[in-house]
């Protein structure tokens, strides 16, 4: 099975548990301490088998493989990395199986990241991420008063719009923002208002 590390936590010793999306679910599994077993890092994606046989509170991990992207050598890149995977494990938490919708957004914005702009990759793959997921707000009203949004559009978590002076942030043209809502693409954005999406979906999922 393939799937992406979202999350590692200590266990007693130097054992771990190790919460993978898979295709079809997000799933923790024990990783007793071995010092030859591969090093595990958040966003690896890895290759692996699954053993429930006298696993008595959580299945282990065997067989482990490290399935390498360039990028993973590339410092701010891995980090930026890291800091993106992060945020699925509490937005996909409590769910029992999932579409293959998550690994394939993940394993998509992997193939880029070595050649794109991270943040950009990030913005256009929370934007996927929000259509699929039916929550796209529209830019006529703002969230906090319902009046009608101006020529400048500041964003709450979940790309929800207000009017800067409603919730006391910065904020980017309407224009531009309908733009990447209606095609994903955020190509006309210019870097610092790619930097004030990227803040917002920081914040969470
Ligand atoms: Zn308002």
């Amino acid at each position: 099975m393939k799937g992406f590390i979202l999350r590692l936590q200590r266990a007693k010793n130097e054992d771990l548990i190790v919460t993978i999306l898979t295709e079809r679910a997000m799933k923790s599994y024990y990783r007793f301490y071995g010092a030859r077993h591969s090093i595990l890092q958040l966003g690896y994606l890895i290759d692996f088998e699954e053993e429930d046989e006298g696993a008595r509170f959580m299945p282990r991990l065997r067989r482990v493989s490290h399935l390498g992207f360039p990028w993973l050598y590339r410092r701010n890149r891995l980090m930026a990395w890291q800091q993106f995977v992060r945020l699925f494990e509490p937005h996909l938490r409590d769910t029992e199986s999932l579409e293959p919708f998550y690994f394939e957004l993940l394993l998509e914005a992997a193939r880029r990241w070595e050649r794109q702009n991270p943040k950009r990759i990030v913005c256009e793959s929370y934007h996927r991420l929000l259509k699929h997921e039916g929550r796209i707000h529209p830019l006529d009203r703002c969230y906090i008063c319902e009046k009608s949004l101006n020529e400048e559009v500041a964003l709450m978590q979940a790309l929800i719009p207000a009017h800067p002076g409603c919730i006391y942030g910065p904020s980017l043209p309407r224009q531009k923002l309908e733009s990447f809502f209606e095609s994903g693409k955020c190509t006309w954005l210019e870097d610092s208002e790619i930097d004030l999406i990227y803040s917002t979906v920081s914040k969470g999922l």
